[in-house]
């Protein structure tokens, strides 16, 4: 029997009560963040021989070192052994970090891999918390909440600047890109089975997400293999199986066993979901969509918005009228959530011609998907450099101006049947 540890030896609270709680610029200490310095978080799965249980180390100086209010690296990661862990559950522990260090009093957390930002208060550290308290909480957790598949569990934290470097790009990132392979390598016919998430039903009660090789959680956090992971973690959890033995139509994405499914998950709320189309039985969005696409009438085409942008957009819509009325688990043909990485993959809006809708995205998100997205417009329609012909919102931001556009640059949205 494995005893639950319900304590934390830390000087703070812990509770997830202030997994809400911001920390603002005078009220912290010190910061950690990733998107200035080198930083990671990670999980790697080790021989038992290599981990000794509950082992904290900190490689660098302690929070005392640091200057007030400094901004500084850090890489933690938590090598962990036991004999049904897989390296496939690395991701799935990881993604909890955000939710573990977040309910720490007078700690905050956002981001992952080697993107995550830290932020611990004054308040916190008067109190006596410290770099080596992240360890404890880790520790902790993953032993409390992982004990099915983590007999054995150490946390080496990096604050050397140095340290953190080579941590974060000799051993992290090339993990990441490992793991980000094996998915890329996956198809949706490749697979015999797609996986439901239900994660948000907390308070969006009928949403369900399908999860696909090629078309993640709407959220960007769950991939196909997470959900798989998750599953096999949890068999009752969150993400269920969902077969694939009875298609309706294969361009549109429709199944039987994918309505079956999510007639059940959502309490018969809903009745027909396809993977593939956003005008017919689209899937619904909760509210933790990385982006909406709704259709633009004058162009054929669809117009992507991500979370981050807050100007406006040719539909006379910022992001946030977008979300209003694209979430909440009801399904709005025209409109649909899903996940920054869905953009570049070749069932995206597949039963509508595909990505050569896509004609307006806001510059950043554009380039951020810009390699993988030209690849996909060169493969499916031997188009190159496809991004150069997609406005954003340096170019347009009414359909007047945008349509000018497209004209232009001969984008061939133009040439296709009206959506509506
Ligand atoms: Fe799960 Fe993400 Fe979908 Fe929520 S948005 S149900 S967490 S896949
Ligand atoms: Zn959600």
């Amino acid at each position: 029997i494995k005893i639950k540890i319900t304590n934390i030896d830390i000087p703070v609270a812990f509770a997830s009560a202030f997994e809400g709680e911001i920390i603002r610029r005078k009220d912290m200490r010190v910061e950690f963040d990733g998107s200035r310095v080198d930083c990671a978080e990670l999980v790697h799965t080790c021989d038992a021989s290599e981990v000794e249980d509950h082992k904290i180390t900190v490689v660098g100086p302690e929070v005392d070192e640091m200057e007030d209010g400094s901004k500084n690296s850090i890489a933690y990661v938590v090598k962990v052994s036991g004999k049904n862990m897989q390296p496939d559950f690395e991701p799935v522990i990881e993604r909890k970090f955000h939710n573990y260090i977040n309910c720490i009093e007078g700690v905050y957390h956002t981001g992952q891999r080697d993107m995550q930002r830290i932020r611990i208060s004054h308040a916190a550290f008067d109190a006596g918390f410290r770099i080596k308290h992240i360890g404890e909480v880790l520790y902790t957790q993953v032993k409390n909440e992982f004990d099915a598949v983590v007999d054995k569990c150490e946390v080496v934290i990096y604050t050397d600047p140095a340290e953190c470097t080579r941590v974060r790009h000799e051993v992290a990132i090339p993990i990441f890109e490992k793991r980000d392979d094996r998915l890329a390598n996956l198809t949706d016919e490749s697979v015999d089975v797609y996986y439901s998430c239900i994660l948000c039903q907390a308070f969006s009660p009928s949403h369900v997400c399908v999860v696909t090789p090629e078309r993640l959680g709407l959220c960007g956090a769950v991939s196909w293999l997470d959900a798989k992971a998750t599953y096999e973690l949890d068999p009752n959890g969150p993400c269920q199986v969902i077969t694939k033995e009875r298609p309706i139509n294969e361009e549109l994405g429709a199944y039987e066993d994918v309505d079956e499914a999510v007639q059940k998950l959502s309490q018969g709320a809903l009745e027909h979901v396809t993977l593939y189309s956003i005008m017919q039985d689209p899937m619904t969005s909760c509210g933790c969509f990385e982006c909406i696409c709704g259709i633009e009438p004058f162009s054929n085409g669809v117009v992507i918005a991500n979370r981050e942008y807050a100007g406006m957009t040719p539909l006379g819509m910022t992001f946030s009228e977008m979300a209003s009325m694209t979430g909440g688990g009801v399904q709005t043909p025209g409109f649909m959530g899903h996940g920054k990485h869905f953009i570049a993959s070749k069932k995206f809006m597949k039963a509508e011609g595909g990505i050569e809708r896509i004609v307006w995205m806001p510059k950043e998100l554009k380039e951020f998907i810009a390699d993988k997205l030209n690849a996909t417009a060169k493969d499916l329609y031997g188009i190159d450099n496809f991004t150069d012909m997609i406005g954003d919102e340096t170019v347009a931001t009414d359909p007047e101006t945008l349509v000018g556009f497209l004209t232009e640059k001969g984008h061939p949205a133009l040439a296709l049947d009206p959506m509506m």
